[in-house]
């Protein structure tokens, strides 16, 4: 009797309680290779999109490829029409026609590709000491002591003097140079030790090394800055002067790798948020003739809190959409109160190194599949977007009956800091809105860590919410 009561237990726990489910072992053979395939487009993405401008390029290529022709203000559109629109090369907005009338609401998809990284600052060359450098200011929240001894890149670009724009990328390719940010050597790092960690590098000793030979002459000072500026006037035609109205970036060298002996993990830089824009993207091309149309941005400013005309607190999603409605003759105020958004951005997985900022129960775990967050933000839920229970009961139950492997997930501890995502600019627009996105390990470092199961899991979430 006692076995059978036991049983009988065990049968109602089962029924009553919530547990979270395991990617790796829900998913078939079959999936885990069409998993790892979907991976592999992804890192080719990676590589190639270091920064805002050049995800867009990326994004805009994949598109057409796809079928997506550049929009046109006042060009009528139709149920199946593929369109996409470019903010200022660094943001682009895609849209699927739905069969369904405008005034129904479209389903945004809401990612960003701006990263954590080191822009040069407008006057960035100097010299000391006979070593060439340029002077940084960094982008977004980063580690500062992270971004040292490590080989950087440089990406962005120039506009010259006579208002033609020069594109920079050096240290992408193997025979390309790559720069770096030097640390000090431990056995004179007594003092250095001793500062607390936001001050172990300090923001103005994020400086970046750029040469030290000299140029050839007697007459004059500043020999190595000369032959710097020497070198990219061959090969810009840039002068100092030209740095004022440019916009360098210098993210880290790597590539995109498989990581662990299982290959079960990503680790690069700028998952967050390629990992989400280009899950969106591709649910955007594989979403076939949707319902409600389907409207996904990749935005900028992200990183910075979305301010800026290419970042989610302006109006440019709105002015779009208010577009789209016009075409249709509605008002756009109608459309957005009636429009659903999954606000793609990831989330901080737990690491078992370091399990004291998470509470368990309420944290994401890697191969858990994609996290939904149902408000972020910080202290007493400061900064953010709280989704209702009915929406955030919509998004769930729209996973769970397609077989979606998710989980939810809060960003750390009660108190324990915070982060926002741009969910509550876009709920701000009357939309309902909710977080969902990828678990990440070591988040905002130059090389974060997502398990390819839950890459797969966001794409999936984001296509059955735009097939709905
Ligand atoms: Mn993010
Ligand atoms: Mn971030």
């Amino acid at each position: 009797m006692a076995e059978k009561k036991k049983s009988d237990a065990k049968k109602l726990q089962e029924q009553l309680f919530y547990k979270k489910k395991n990617t790796c072992e829900e998913v078939s053979a079959t999936e885990i290779k069409k998993c790892d395939k979907f991976c592999e487009g992804y890192k080719t993405f990676l590589d190639g999109s270091k920064t805002e401008r050049e995800a867009v390029i990326n994004a805009v290529e994949l598109a057409k490829k796809n079928g997506f022709k550049e929009y046109k203000a006042g060009k009528a559109l139709k149920a199946g029409d593929k369109v996409y629109t470019v903010n200022r090369g660094k943001a682009v907005i895609l849209a699927v026609i739905g069969k369904e009338p405008i005034e129904n609401g479209v389903k945004i998809a809401a990612a960003h590709i701006d990263s954590p990284r080191l822009d040069l600052k407008q006057c960035p060359v100097y010299e000391d000491n006979d070593i060439a450098l340029f002077k940084t200011h960094y982008y977004g929240g980063i580690k500062k002591y992270q971004w040292t001894a490590l080989p950087l890149a440089l990406h962005g670009v120039i506009v010259k003097s006579d208002n033609t724009t020069v594109n920079v990328c050096v240290g992408e390719d193997d025979n390309d140079p790559v720069f770096c940010v030097t640390d000090l050597l431990p056995h004179l790092a007594t003092a250095q030790m001793e500062r607390k960690a936001p001050q172990i590098i300090r923001g103005e000793e994020l400086n970046i090394l750029i040469g030290s030979r000299p140029f050839k002459a007697d007459d004059i000072s500043e020999k190595v800055k000369l032959n710097i500026l020497n070198i990219l006037f061959e090969k810009y035609g840039i002068t100092e002067a030209d740095f004022l109205s440019a916009e360098l970036e210098a993210v880290p060298a790597h590539k995109a790798r498989d990581v662990g002996f299982d290959r079960s993990m990503i680790g690069s830089y700028g998952h967050d948020d390629r990992v989400c824009s280009y899950t969106a993207l591709m649910a955007t091309f594989d979403c076939k003739a949707p319902n409600k149309t389907v409207v996904t941005v990749l935005t900028d400013k992200e990183e910075i809190g979305s301010d800026g005309n290419t970042g989610l607190n302006s109006s440019y999603l709105k002015y779009f959409i208010y577009e789209l409605a016009k075409q249709s003759k509605v008002d756009g105020w109608t459309v957005l109160s009636k429009s659903e958004c999954l606000s793609a951005d990831v989330n901080a997985a737990f690491d078992p190194t370091f399990p004291d900022v998470n509470e368990k129960n309420n944290t994401a775990y890697i191969n858990k599949g994609v996290c939904v967050t149902k408000y972020t933000g910080s202290r007493g839920k400061a900064g953010t977007s709280d989704a209702s229970a009915e929406f955030t009961g919509k998004v769930r139950n729209l996973l769970d009956k397609n077989g979606v492997i998710w989980q939810t997930g809060e960003l750390g501890k009660v108190d324990a800091g915070g982060g926002g995502t741009v969910a509550m600019y876009i709920a701000n627009l009357n939309v309902d809105v909710i977080d969902v996105g990828v678990p990440v390990l070591s988040m905002h470092a130059p090389f974060e860590v997502v398990s390819k199961l839950d890459v797969y899991m966001a794409y999936r979430a984001f296509l059955v919410f735009m097939e709905e």
